[in-house]
């Protein structure tokens, strides 16, 4: 393939080779992202930039580079989703509550990557407490704005851009930085990533450190990067996973490995479960096609449908929407006006300030999933939703595991529909829960999961398809969708005017 000559065209992998290579250098490659921030503004992607530390981290790149001391993504930029907390950007998860907070001290995942040379172009908007799917939850003003705006998706600016990661996402896709991190607690990885046509991976739960990510729902939330290709998700991802057992209790102690590996792996003979709960009516006929047309393209490289079920596809929602809100009730917990961020500045007592400080500080969907937590956890409730949802969550664990006996990568589609407009859903927040249907239930299962984009549905806007693996089955899912990628262009269609 020919080298695109457009700086932003280039991929993580091409930017790392050209920097190497010393035909690029670091500041020019961080300059050129930044002029494209400051020209789309209007999308709402960043919250924070700060030219000067960009650019002192690309000079610092740069030395290394000239002295032979480079490191593997050496002078790559990359944003932040603005729930990992950075030392050199504010750190508001989207929250009135941390508005112009800043942490002491820096994630495991985003000090991997500065550890491996990228350099940091700012921290990137998502929803409040990572809570939401369509970005339009987040309380924070972008740069350049007053007050806060919703995410807009660049394949169409009057829809969204999916969420939580909405701005990792939208970012990407208007290649406004060549890669991102993002969360994913129920799908806010891959359910942007297909809706902004990009590539993004969620690993096994407890690959990457949870460390300085600001926490929603402890036993589902993981970190992945969000790129254009698999290439790029493999090398990003093999630097961001690894043991970090003095930091996270639920860190599993197993090696980091080099997913880039095994890319090029043939998947002759691969056995693709199709769960036929994820092709009913529910599914948009648009996006089924295009979900169709990638499974036809995967058998051409000698994948073989299998027919699987998962029959508890549709708890996952009542499950998911149980446990995820008594989690979050617990940790944020710790925003009382004392510890950190905003703190109500008229009270007559301390709980009155606990009160005023978390009514002002809190927004709505915060809110009512705070209230939900509580009420499930609350004794007389407890054993009826919060205990029948775990045991729930162990059955749709168990369903997985019965299926991969039939298959060895499960297959179907990320979200029923594309993209929809800012406001359509808004009003109503049982319809945006519906929609994470079919990402919650390899959440709940812990199991690694990817979107890579397949084509365009209704009003030309992207559709993914999502790979689901067993457990520390990464390596496969990114082989797979690697051999997709060579084989289609897809993941290289970008939005008009980018
Ligand atoms: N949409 C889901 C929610 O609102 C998932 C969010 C996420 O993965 N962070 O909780």
């Amino acid at each position: 393939m020919q080298i695109p000559t457009q700086i932003h065209d280039l991929t993580v992998a091409q930017l790392a080779q050209q920097l190497q290579a010393g035909r690029l250098s670091a500041v020019e490659v961080a300059q050129h992202f930044l002029a494209r921030v400051q020209n789309r503004l209007d999308l709402g992607c960043y919250v924070d930039i700060n030219p000067e530390v960009t650019l002192a981290q690309a000079r610092a790149s740069d030395a290394r580079l000239a002295s032979g001391h480079a490191r593997g993504l050496e002078g790559v930029p990359m944003a932040h989703k603005d729930i990992f907390v950075t030392t050199d950007f504010c750190a508001t998860a989207g929250s009135k509550m941390l508005k112009g907070y800043r942490s002491s001290f820096d994630s495991t995942v985003t000090s991997k990557l500065g550890n491996l040379g990228v350099v940091s172009l700012g921290k990137l908007n998502c929803d409040e407490f990572a809570m939401g799917s369509s970005n339009e939850n987040s309380a924070i003003a972008p740069v350049g704005f007053d007050a806060p705006i919703p995410v807009k998706n660049p394949w169409d600016t009057t829809r969204i851009p999916g969420g939580s990661s909405g701005g990792s996402a939208a970012a990407v896709a208007a290649r406004l930085t060549p890669a991102a991190t993002g969360t994913d607690t129920g799908g806010s990885i891959r359910q942007p990533a297909s809706f902004c046509g990009i590539t993004g991976i969620k690993p096994t739960y407890g690959r990457a450190s949870r460390y300085g990510m600001v926490a929603f729902a402890s036993s589902l939330d993981q970190a992945g990067p969000m790129a254009r290709t698999a290439e790029d998700c493999a090398l990003l991802l093999s630097a961001m996973c690894g043991p970090d057992l003095d930091r996270d209790s639920t860190s599993l102690d197993v090696p980091a490995e080099d997913y880039s590996r095994t890319l090029n792996d043939s998947i002759a003979g691969l056995r693709i479960g199709l769960p036929q709960e994820f092709f009913g009516d529910g599914l948009a006929p648009d996006v089924r096609a295009a979900v169709d047309g990638a499974l036809k393209e995967l058998e051409k490289l000698g994948a073989k449908p299998v027919p699987i079920s998962l029959p508890r596809t549709e708890l996952s929602i009542p499950v998911y929407y149980i446990i995820a809100p008594a989690e979050a009730s617990s940790n944020l917990s710790r925003f009382d006006g004392v510890k950190f961020g905003h703190r109500a500045a008229h009270y007559t007592d301390l709980a009155d300030m606990y009160k005023k400080t978390r009514a002002e500080g809190f927004g709505d969907e915060v809110k009512r999933r705070i209230m939900i937590g509580t009420y499930v956890l609350s004794h007389g409730y407890y054993d009826a939703y919060y205990l029948q949802a775990q045991k729930i969550r162990r059955m749709i664990a168990d369903d997985f595991q019965n299926a991969f006996k039939q298959c060895d990568v499960i297959a179907g589609p990320v979200a029923p529909t594309v993209a929809w407009k800012i406001g359509e859903k808004s009003d109503d927040p049982v319809a945006n829960y519906l929609a994470d249907i079919y990402t919650l239930p390899g959440s709940l299962a812990g199991l690694p999961g990817m979107s890579i984009p397949v084509g365009f549905g209704n009003e030309n806007m992207p559709v993914g398809l999502q790979l689901m693996g067993n457990y520390f089955q990464e390596a496969k899912l990114l082989n797979v969708a690697h051999r997709f990628q060579q084989a289609t262009d897809w993941h290289t269609r970008k939005p008009a005017g980018f």
